[in-house]
């Protein structure tokens, strides 16, 4: 078994990912004239623009916007894919806001509405200590829960679970309770790293652009809020994730320009380690307007994100939101990570996901290598490494579709 370490920032990326894109992207007759002059950007490592981007979306050949990506996450990580082991406790469902895409959130008078208390979140936290070793916590924005509430949560998981890493709170709930509290985030986010909290999700960016939000989520973080609290949380020394909920009412130009945004920011910071783009899901939550994502698209999405977001080194593809099966492909268009085996989530799964739960390490390891990738266990923050081997399948099957 192998294992290996590196650094927060540099998140196991490799140092040189750049010199390695020349052979990897090759010849530029290899490439059709319209994507030519884009290749061959990549293959200098230079930086793409966003007409580049709307190019990348518009060009008619899918799998060849998916070599291109795969060139670049080759660079960087070889025929290495991660995944942790993680539990997802989402602590309220009670919020004051009520995002129209949202199928999570509950008046606090709902039948159906609940707050783990901190003993509660223990208890529940409990039945998986044992299996994971990072907790991922988000959830509405409970009128009542401020910093103090919080610190005394991580604290008590901390204490109790030592080796279980907290990733928790959006950025929306970050400026929730600083504005309870009465402090600034970056007071809210030192008190809560020195509880124990350890990294932010890049939950609630939705998409950066005031208008959009205006419609989808208004009430919630602006744009330019939503790049302050990460970057105090950066400078503070929490590195983050970010995110892209697409396919609501925004337009190409609009996800491109996401994504300038959080690149120019880890220009300065490098402290998001990981762009988790996915695409809103319809069932049971009110957004009748949305342009809803096909595969292809959210293939393609996955793919531009990986050349566009040259200074952010993961793209995950979220199995909790794309399913496995894309969630594989994903991994030949410049994806590098699937997330965890994720024992318990529900704020996909109310919104209609049908991903299987409960994942074990043996079946998401499987998953990894039929894509033709190694398998390879990460801590939450990139910077243990470990390469797991699953054992053989029984012969139930004959064909063997890739090897690493
Ligand atoms: S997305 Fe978050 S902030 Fe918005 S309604 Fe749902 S729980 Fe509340």
């Amino acid at each position: 078994m192998q294992a290996w370490e590196s650094s927060v920032l540099s998140a196991g990326s490799a140092s040189d990912w750049r010199e390695q894109l020349p052979a990897l992207v090759g010849d530029a007759a290899s490439w059709s004239a319209p994507l030519r002059p884009i290749a061959l950007k990549v293959s200098r490592g230079e930086r793409l623009s966003l007409q580049d981007g709307v190019a990348l979306y518009n060009h008619p050949n899918l799998s060849e916007v998916g070599r291109l990506a795969h060139c670049v996450r080759t660079a960087r990580f070889g025929s290495y894919a991660f995944f942790n082991s993680n539990v997802h406790v989402n602590q309220t469902n009670i919020c004051v806001l009520a995002c129209k895409f949202c199928a999570f959130r509950r008046s606090k008078k709902a039948d159906d509405a609940y707050a783990l208390d901190v003993e509660a979140y223990i208890d529940d936290l409990a039945q998986y200590a044992d299996h994971v070793d990072e907790v991922h916590s988000v959830g509405g924005l409970h009128p009542d829960w401020d910093v103090a509430h919080y610190a005394e949560l991580f604290r008590a998981s901390r204490e109790r679970f030592p080796h279980v890493a907290i990733k928790a709170l959006t950025a929306v709930e970050i400026k929730h309770l600083s504005q309870l509290s009465n402090i600034s985030f970056a007071e809210t986010l030192s008190q809560l790293k020195a509880a124990g909290l350890g990294s932010l999700p890049g939950g609630g960016a939705e998409i950066l652009d005031d208008d959009v939000r205006a419609i989808i989520c208004n009430g919630k973080e602006s744009s330019s809020e939503y790049l302050e609290i990460h970057k105090t949380a950066h400078e503070l020394g929490i590195p983050t994730n970010c995110t892209m909920l697409f396919g609501t009412v925004e337009n190409l130009e609009q996800r491109l320009m996401h994504m300038i945004q959080l690149r120019e920011v880890n220009d300065e910071t490098s402290g998001f380690q990981c762009f988790v783009p996915y695409p809103f899901l319809p069932d049971h939550s009110r957004l009748p307007e949305a342009q809803l994502a096909t595969g292809s698209e959210i293939l393609r999405t996955i793919a531009v994100s990986r050349l566009m977001l040259d200074s952010i080194p993961h793209i995950k593809a979220y199995r909790m939101n794309i399913g496995d099966e894309l969630a594989e492909l994903a991994l030949q268009y410049g994806a590098d990570d699937i997330d965890g085996t994720v024992q318990k989530e529900s704020i996909m799964h109310l919104a209609g996901s049908t991903t299987p739960l409960d994942h074990d390490r043996i079946r998401l390891a499987r998953l990894i290598s039929d894509a033709g990738c190694i398998p390879v266990q990460r801590n939450t923050t990139y910077e243990r490494f470990e390469i797991f081997v699953p054992p053989e399948p029984k012969p139930r099957r004959g064909l063997k579709m890739a090897s690493p």
